[in-house]
């Protein structure tokens, strides 16, 4: 069987809800996935770095986001600092 994770390194996602955190991240945060999802316990292991400055993983499922468009931050060499992208 192939497990494909729901979000990839770099994907910017919009939270939807964060289940079983003691202190959760607040839905509709956005944040930037840190690293390659792992799978674990049927879960999705999916590192985050939010925009409010937290890591907090996210655990999918439970955990919901949804993936958004990168409205691209210059880190004043030409790539985005969310992301990583190159941009004009
Ligand atoms: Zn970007």
């Amino acid at each position: 069987m192939t497990r494909t994770p729901p979000f990839r390194n770099g994907d910017r996602l919009r939270l939807i809800a964060m289940v079983d955190d003691p202190a959760p991240i607040p839905p509709g945060t956005e944040g930037t996935v840190n690293g390659d999802p792992t799978f674990f316990a049927d879960s999705w292991d999916t590192p985050m770095r939010w925009d409010n400055g937290r890591t907090l993983s996210m655990v999918v499922p439970p955990d919901q986001a949804e993936k958004i468009r990168c409205r691209h931050r210059d880190d004043g060499r030409g790539r985005c600092i969310d992301c990583g992208a190159f941009i004009d």
